[in-house]
């Protein structure tokens, strides 16, 4: 047996050995999931098999998406390869077998491996898809959360949609896997929104046609490596001009995340103090990430690529001809313009969390950052316990929230690159499992001791030889 085969049957051999799959702890419940994630992309199979790991096994994961196409890498992004470093690894878990680069060499071999610079992105998909099915995680497809709504006796009962219309879920805890734009949405400036029709403008996350805009001209709002990416794949498909314009005078040059995964700052961000989290989150968002050099090349080796520096767009207005688009260098005309503007995290922006957003305790609630670092949109986040678990407003708030879980980019400021960030994701992962089995373990805490100090069944049953004569 060679390649995936044998692959397979080492990552089965590997568990055996791990005792997965023996026999849950958790009291079943009728009707009731223990656990239902939102969200199908690698950080909800990894909290699917972490808690699996746990014996947490009455777990339903579900995803809005078709089978395989989960989160951005073979829908909306667009980059050749991922921008993490290769080695770092994050949903395995610790077992060797089922890290990427034992998927990888088990079809190229440990030569293929050395040849590859970074993890070229639809393999990563490719991978998600195979750590899937061989760890067996259940998930349902298509299948859309709209609503979350807390039930009186402490579950949830999730409203969502699917093929065969809107039914309910209900489950003991619930873990929203959605995303880095899942704790709020993607972020497209309302001056933009407000002066041109829907057509005229794209953000990034979008499914954007390029192919029909072959030979036309677009502009790139945006530093990041998003922008790049997408001037990159927009130029190879014909487009004929495409321009970044960058607020700052330089591109930033430094990345902070390649100093945080050999520092300490993401495995060992949740023993800092609040003071020292917020101070670097704002350090963080101030410094934003450059573009892989390799992303910037490709697109600046194009002879439609422009780029504009110290260059915001005042503002755009929706003319005969197209968007026109003024900066403080000029104005510009453009049959569409493209926006990598990021996302902004606000739990009051998700729909599916209307019953609950107001109860959710953010940063500002809890903390008062020195006005010389002082960022709304780092307040706007949720300040999470140290299982991801949304924390209330006020007291009286506590038992409405509790069993929900926030294991998305809106972790950020409380537990660091964490959930939804690959170099976060092996740190993260047994947090929330730690979150989500304790609560479980503690709200059936009475049965548990009950059934502890009733337990007799004796486990020594030798007898004695001299005892044996002697009766
Ligand atoms: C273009 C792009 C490139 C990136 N490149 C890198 C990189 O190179 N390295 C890195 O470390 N990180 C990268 N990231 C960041 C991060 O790793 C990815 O966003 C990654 O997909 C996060 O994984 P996730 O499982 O948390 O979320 P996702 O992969 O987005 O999965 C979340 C899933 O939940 C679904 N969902 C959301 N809401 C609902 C709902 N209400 N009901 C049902 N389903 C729902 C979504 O549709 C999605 O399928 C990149 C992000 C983007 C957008």
């Amino acid at each position: 047996m060679t390649g995936l085969d044998a692959l397979n049957e080492q990552v089965r051999a590997d568990l055996a050995k791990l005792a997965f799959g023996a026999q849950t702890w958790v009291r079943p419940r009728e009707d009731l999931y223990d656990v239902v994630i939102v969200g199908g992309g690698q950080s909800g199979l990894g909290a699917a098999f972490g808690l699996m790991r746990e014996r947490v096994s009455n777990v339903l994961v579900i995803d809005e998406n078709p089978a395989g196409y989960e989160g951005p890498w073979d829908t909306y992004a667009r980059m050749i390869t991922l921008r993490t470093p290769k080695h770092i690894t994050s949903i395995d878990l610790g077992i060797p077998s089922l890290t990427f680069r034992a998927w990888w060499e088990a079809q190229h071999g440990p030569a293929g491996w050395e040849q590859i610079d970074k993890i070229p992105r639809q393999d990563w998909m490719a991978y998600l898809r195979w750590y899937r099915a061989v760890l067996q995680i259940p998930v349902e497809n298509e299948t859309r959360l709209t609503l979350i709504d807390p039930a009186p006796d402490g579950t949830w009962l999730l409203h969502v949609e699917g093929p065969e219309g809107s039914r309910t879920i209900a489950a003991r805890k619930v873990v929203l896997a959605t995303g880095i734009q899942g704790g709020g949405e993607w972020h497209v400036p309302a001056f933009i929104k407000e002066a041109l029709p829907k057509g005229r403008y794209f953000h990034t996350s979008a499914m954007i046609d390029y192919a029909a805009l072959a030979g036309k001209k677009i502009g790139i709002l945006g530093a990041g490596a998003s922008s790049f990416d997408n001037a990159q794949y927009a130029l190879s498909l014909g487009v004929a001009e495409a321009h970044v314009f960058v607020r700052r005078t330089m591109l930033p040059t430094i990345n902070p995340i390649r100093f945080m995964e050999q520092s300490g700052l993401i495995g060992r961000f949740t023993a800092l103090d609040d003071d020292a989290k917020y101070c670097v989150m704002a350090s963080f968002f101030e410094r934003n990430q450059p573009p892989t050099n390799d992303t910037f090349q490709r697109a600046a080796a194009w002879p439609g690529f422009r780029l504009h520096l110290g260059s915001p767009w005042l503002s755009v207005r929706e003319t005969a001809d197209g968007a026109e688009v003024v900066t403080p260098h000029g104005t510009f005309l453009f049959d569409a313009l493209v926006l990598s503007t990021g996302l902004v995290t606000d739990p009051g922006l998700r729909p599916e969390l209307r019953l609950v957003a107001s109860d959710i305790a953010r940063w500002r609630d809890r903390y008062a950052a020195p006005a010389a670092v002082a960022n709304p949109l780092i307040g706007d986040h949720p300040y999470l316990g140290a299982g991801f678990q949304l924390l209330p407003k006020v007291p009286e708030a506590a038992q409405k929230l509790h069993g929900l879980f926030a294991f998305n980019y809106s972790g950020l400021i409380s537990l660091g690159l964490s959930a939804s960030a690959l170099s976060g994701l092996k740190y993260a992962i047994p947090k929330l499992v730690d979150g989500v089995a304790n609560q479980l373990f503690a709200d059936d805490q009475e049965a548990a001791l009950r059934d502890y100090l009733a337990y007799d069944e004796p486990e020594f049953v030798s007898v004695w030889p001299a005892e044996e004569q002697a009766a």
